[in-house]
């Protein structure tokens, strides 16, 4: 079964997918496919230019266009999947040695990485309270495919070098070893992901 946007009325699928997002994450929808097991949000950015991540400098002679595929945190048990268009630019400082470099979508999630930051503090959530194996067991299950290499190496990124042993907790344990704080407020999951 397939359900495509254009059979939906534009203003509430338009207020449906700003409130599911951060409200700096610009891009625009122009899309959704739906399948049993997965969504697929399509859209653009709408940042109106890029900004140099070596020199800081705003750029907005366009390059060239790209797709670039993220995962997000899941729907109702379905995996969700961004596929943005986004730019690449010239770098508008001719001292600067990068010349062209790719859009950046920093509410979202950060370069290079192949998921939303949001995602990503889920998983290292489930990872460092249950581990690898078991953790990525529990993240396929609920929509968040991940293999246990992939959750360690990423919770090893976020600074965690020992994960706590599995036993069973009283109340005052649980509050004393709450996980690491490593939202997008700072912390040890300031490192990138893949
Ligand atoms: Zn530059």
């Amino acid at each position: 079964m397939k359900i495509s946007s254009p059979h939906l009325p534009n203003d509430l699928l338009e207020g449906l997918i700003k409130g599911l997002f951060p409200e700096d994450a610009c891009f625009q929808v122009t899309h959704i496919e739906m399948t049993s097991e997965e969504v697929t949000l399509e859209g653009t950015s709408t940042q109106p230019e890029g900004c140099c991540p070596l020199c800081s400098e705003p750029a907005s002679r366009v390059h060239s266009r790209y797709e670039r595929t993220l995962q997000d945190l899941p729907w109702s048990g379905k995996r969700v999947r961004l596929s943005l268009h986004v730019r690449r630019f010239f770098c508008a400082n001719p001292c600067c040695p990068r010349q062209i470099f790719a859009e950046r979508l920093p509410a979202l999630t950060e370069a290079q990485a192949r998921r939303t930051s949001r995602l990503r503090d889920a998983l290292l959530d489930i990872g460092w309270a249950l581990g690898g194996e078991a953790g990525a067991r529990l993240c396929r299950k609920q929509a968040m495919p991940v293999c246990a290499a992939t959750l360690l190496a990423q919770l090893r990124r976020a600074g965690v070098d020992e994960l706590p042993t599995p036993r069973v907790l009283g109340v005052d344990d649980w509050i004393s070893t709450e996980a690491p704080h490593w939202h997008s407020s700072g912390g040890p999951g300031a490192a990138s992901t893949n």
